[in-house]
């Protein structure tokens, strides 16, 4: 559907709009009932399995102990009655392959008995492993075709839940995905393996300090997610949202985000009523759901869930994607998880906020009020400035996006340039131990608002930096280079990779120096402490990172600067990061190779499908519509000469150059098309150089063109009706 029937029909369809389905009742059905409600849960392993079975379960859940296999059968069958009496028919293995996307294969429970009638049946293997066609996979080469099968393998450790449908349910088992030869095609796998790196190295330097727990040590997440939300109608009436999930055109509206009135601001009552629906079907899924608001640009949203252990809030994020995209629909809108959806105001991302620790330690990045006398604080938070000064560039690699390249270095999100970020607080430790005399650390202090009936807060160490990609807020680092639409494995694996090395070289450091004796740690740790701040305290950096003045220090500094996809991507093939991979047993080189190869073919592909967008819209829809004010203006001048007024018009002139611009514009993208690479990084890297700058161009006259002519031939819906209508 296009034109500008098209076009008034979304507006009217907004101004109409009245909710299709009845409201929801948070008050016969209270939220704490509905919370893992569709979840097979401890709580209902406990109840339903036999005692050992249960038990030996919570051991490779809690313990990371192997899976016994043999209670495989009995786990199955009590999950398929649960799902059953929750109206199940069909179960799923649900993976997450290298395309970012969430998916599954469902197959019956129903099995004929051979007598004529059905049985629902689910065994132990079935649970355990699944088989699904992988050929339709990305595997960047791990797999040849005539080895198209890959294994899907269940991951206790996430629970398996139930989805509803108006029409049915089925049940949900998440799993890792592997090439028949057990390499990862998946981001679940590497996830894991790299947990297991983590507390091998963790528990090293736990053991140095004298500290005991039965637990793993993992890595804890907790992604805050934001989102645009666009009313459907324009999206139907807009090829570039509804294909490419952002618009390739659009002129800048009168009013954006300049007069910072929509942050904080009250929710819109259709968005808030889409917002309780989502929170919702979350609770029911377990997911715990807790903060809503608006964010800084018009029709942008956020939600954020309670942190969890990193696998579980992976898979929970994205369920979250998913049922904000299909809520969404039930409220006649679009949920936009694309980066920059709008040029002009802010796009998405997704700050991942990291820990590490364990039930029994809470997060080791937890400094208490006076972290100089908590060595074992410092010593995790001085892995982590090791670890990202010698491996940033890796973890810039993992948020390295066609659409993540438009927000990371756009004066709205953290630079490409990795530094972190520590506050007054502990930079002044840092800096204390880098001159070897450690005391004391400026105290918090209390902080007074100067309202006489408010009370006083405690004042973090740290005020809030938001334009560092990687800052300590208080017990945790926050990385704010995330994609609002990727996955949050990927950048964990790089930050529990980074922080398995670097704990690793601590605790062999440490191990050496004190030679099994206590009593030489404290005087160990001061030297080992002193020598990580001085060889790498480059990284830190508590100053403005959109300043142009950063970007000139830090490349002083000697920090990588990699501005684009293709630039950032084949760091990951780079030997250094190989090493660091496969020493921990996290991906092998090939498994690296494969996820370099896949994400630039993604890279490419998605320029290629939003150039092809940009001719067409600008051939069909904005050249028409410029074509035909042409020759209203045009008629209109003849007019005016056959009555006798010799009458020059500009804006005749004007559409007429524009127009002239914009299609040597798009035969020159076009011809920048033709061209053929010889390899995938060639092409990521024309796409990058020359096509996305040619895209640049058109839109320049389209832009300018939909600024002159005339409102009622235009027929895409302007920014400023999809943005501020609602
Ligand atoms: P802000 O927007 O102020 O940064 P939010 O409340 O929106 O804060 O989000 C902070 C996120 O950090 C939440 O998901 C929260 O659960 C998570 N978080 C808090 N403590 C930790 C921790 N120790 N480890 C990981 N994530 C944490
Ligand atoms: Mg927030």
């Amino acid at each position: 559907m296009s034109g500008i029937q098209a076009r008034l029909n979304a507006i009217s369809a907004v101004i109409n709009y009245k909710p299709s389905h009845a409201p929801l009742n948070f008050h016969d059905t209270k939220p704490t009932e509905i919370f893992g409600s569709n979840v097979f849960s401890e709580k209902v392993m406990k109840d339903r399995l036999p005692k050992a079975v249960y038990k030996s379960l919570k051991k490779t859940i809690d313990h990371g102990e192997k899976l016994d296999a043999s209670i495989a059968d009995v786990v199955a069958n009590t999950m398929k009655d649960w799902a059953i009496e929750k109206g199940a028919t069909h179960f799923t293995h649900v993976f997450f392959p290298l395309t970012g996307m969430t998916a599954e294969k469902h197959d019956a429970f129903l099995v004929p008995d051979g007598k004529g009638g059905a049985l629902a049946e689910f065994s132990g293997k079935l649970l355990i492993q699944g088989e699904p066609d992988a050929s339709s996979f990305p595997s960047g080469g791990l797999r040849s075709t005539f080895e198209a099968r890959g294994y899907t393998a269940w991951d206790v450790t996430s629970p398996a839940y139930i989805l509803e449908n108006p029409n049915g349910t089925f049940l949900c088992i998440p799993t890792a995905f592997v090439s028949w030869s057990g390499e990862a095609l998946d981001k679940k796998t590497p996830l894991l393996r790299s947990n297991q790196a983590l507390s091998k190295q963790a528990k090293r330097v736990l053991d140095l300090f004298g500290v005991e727990t039965k637990l793993p040590v993992v890595s804890y997440a907790g992604p805050e997610q934001e989102y645009f939300l666009i009313d459907r109608n324009f999206v139907f009436s807009r090829p570039d949202l509804l294909i490419a999930g952002r618009s390739l055109f659009g002129a800048k509206p009168p009013k954006g985000q300049e007069f910072e009135d929509q942050y904080f601001g009250v929710v819109p009552r259709r968005v808030l009523s889409f917002m309780m629906e989502v929170e919702r079907e979350l609770f029911k899924l377990g997911v715990p759901v807790k903060t809503r608001h608006n964010e800084v640009a018009p029709s942008q949203f956020e939600i954020a869930p309670i942190y969890e252990v990193g696998n579980l809030a992976t898979d929970h994020n994205q369920m979250v994607m998913t049922t904000l995209r299909s809520v969404a629909k039930r409220y006649g809108m679009v949920c936009l998880l694309h980066e920059k959806p709008f040029a002009g105001i802010n796009g998405s991302g997704k700050h991942l906020n990291y820990s590490v620790g364990n039930a029994e330690l809470g997060s080791l990045f937890d400094p208490g009020d006076t972290p100089h006398d908590n060595a074992m604080f410092l010593v995790f938070c001085a892995a982590a400035i090791r670890g990202l000064h010698k491996y940033g560039a890796v973890l810039r690699a993992t948020v390295a996006t066609a659409s993540n390249d438009h927000r990371l270095g756009a004066n709205e999100a953290p630079p490409a340039i990795m530094s972190m970020y520590l506050g007054e607080q502990l930079a002044d430790v840092f800096d204390q131990i880098k001159k070897g005399k450690l005391k004391n650390s400026k105290s918090k202090g209390v902080m007074s608002i100067g309202v006489d009936t408010l009370p006083p807060l405690p004042m973090d160490p740290g005020d809030r930096n938001r334009t560092s990609p990687f800052a300590f807020t208080g017990n945790r680092f926050e990385f704010r280079a995330v994609g609002s639409s990727q996955s949050i494995a990927g950048s964990q694996v790089a930050i529990n990779a980074i922080m398995s090395e670097s704990l690793d070289y601590i605790a062999t450091e440490l191990e050496k120096a004190t030679k099994g004796d206590p009593k030489k740690l404290n005087a160990a740790v001061q030297t080992l402490l002193q020598k990580i701040i001085k060889e790498h305290d480059a990284i830190v950096f508590n100053g403005d990172g959109y300043s142009e003045a950063w970007h000139k220090e830090a490349a002083k500094r000697g920090l990588p600067n990699l501005k684009t996809t293709p630039e950032a991507l084949p760091v990951l093939e780079s030997k250094e990061c190989i090493e660091l991979f496969t020493k921990y047993g996290i991906l092998t080189e090939a498994e690296l190779k494969s996820r370099v190869e896949i994400y630039l073919e993604q890279y490419a592909k998605t320029l290629k499908t939003e150039a092809n967008l940009v001719v067409r819209m600008a051939t069909t829809i904005i050249f028409p519509a410029a074509m035909r004010y042409q020759s209203e203006l045009a008629s209109a001048c003849a007019n005016l000469k056959a009555i006798g007024h010799d009458y020059k018009m500009g804006t005749l002139e004007d559409v007429t150059a524009k127009l002239r611009g914009m299609q040597e514009a798009v035969a020159k993208l076009e011809k920048l098309m033709e061209h053929e690479a010889k390899d995938i990084h060639a092409e990521a890297t024309h796409m990058c150089c020359k096509v996305l700058p040619a895209m640049g161009d058109v839109r320049t006259y389209a832009d300018a063109l939909e600024a002159i002519v005339a409102d009622d031939l235009w027929a895409l819906p302007s920014y400023q009706e999809m943005l501020f209508i609602r």
